[in-house]
């Protein structure tokens, strides 16, 4: 499986960051909190340098709890503060003024010192695709904004946009590429909705799925599609496909003969996992992140 940005894609959207930068205070680095590391891009710290930075976990109402708790201290141990919220409903997101801002503190503090008064602090939200950007931009506007986004020929001046009476943002965020090389990071990205079904087969994402959730979610699987049969050995392909045939019949995915059409039953698998369906699922943990 390859997917891959062209690389003369990753250099120009590296230095359009990198010209962004100049005009911000502060990074807010945009991660899905099911998937931390595979929504991840591998040369964040290399493209946002020593940027004061804010990381937040996007979609935390699909994540586990208990595990994007231990992403915020794996995080705040690398040396950076981060928040988890949802977007989509607004929970949480009034804390990425606030936390952006603290980490402003002492500059602002040596300003008014000084006798100066400290203008909003400007921001700029990156991160890759479909994990919320526009999103939690709108949510922290408080109102739809039409994002432009950073296509070639689209030339525009950028615009701050109001966050909160302490906070601008840039309007167009910063897109950053995934770690596409590792076909683990792939799969999950598309399990999550992050990569379009089309670039990847549809029954192979909802396999790797299925194995991902029969592995770590089994209970949820069974109650979700009222299985009978036993829990399944994942090292074992075919016992992933005699759960998918069974959801199949369940679920009344037949094609003549009485086959179960594994297409459909793909489409809901990946539907209903990305739906949050079968509870807040993490994939990923900060102590155990390549398996
Ligand atoms: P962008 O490409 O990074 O700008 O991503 P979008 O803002 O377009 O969001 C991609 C998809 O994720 C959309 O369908 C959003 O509704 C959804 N989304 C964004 N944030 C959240 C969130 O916190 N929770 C959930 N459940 N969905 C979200």
């Amino acid at each position: 499986m390859t997917i891959q940005w062209f690389p003369g894609h990753m250099t120009r959207a590296k230095r359009q960051i990198q010209d962004k930068l100049k005009l911000i205070d502060v990074t807010i680095e945009l991660l899905d909190a099911r998937i931390p590391m595979s929504s991840r891009n591998p040369i964040v710290d290399e493209i946002l340098g020593g940027k004061p930075r804010l990381i937040v976990l996007n979609k935390s109402d699909l994540a586990d709890a208990k595990v994007t708790e231990q992403w915020i201290t794996y995080f705040k141990g690398e040396g950076h503060e981060c928040i988890a919220v949802d977007s989509s409903t607004g929970t949480r997101v009034n804390e990425v003024p606030v936390k952006a801002k603290e980490l402003l503190q002492e500059k602002i503090d040596r300003q008014i010192a000084k006798g100066i008064n400290p203008r909003a602090v400007r921001g700029l939200i990156v991160g890759i695709p479909n994990v919320g950007k526009s999103t939690l931009i709108n949510r922290l506007a408080g109102r739809n904004i039409a994002l432009t986004g950073d296509r070639p020929g689209v030339t525009k001046g950028q615009q701050w946009i109001k966050a909160g009476k302490d906070m601008e943002l840039l309007d167009t965020p910063g897109i950053l590429w995934p770690k596409f090389e590792d076909e683990l990071v792939g799969y999950r990205l598309a399990m999550t909705g992050a990569i379009r079904e089309q670039v990847l087969n549809i029954e192979d994402i909802a396999f790797f799925a299925l194995k991902e959730l029969v592995d770590r979610y089994w209970n949820s699987v069974k109650e979700r599609f009222e299985l009978t049969i036993e829990q399944p050995d994942t090292n074992e392909s075919d016992e992933i496909v005699k759960v998918m045939e069974e959801i199949g019949r369940k679920r009344g995915c037949l094609q003549s003969g009485a086959r179960v059409d594994l297409e459909k039953v793909s489409g809901i698998i990946l539907r209903e996992l990305r739906a949050g369906k079968f509870g807040h699922i993490s994939l990923e943990a900060p102590w155990k992140q390549n398996s």
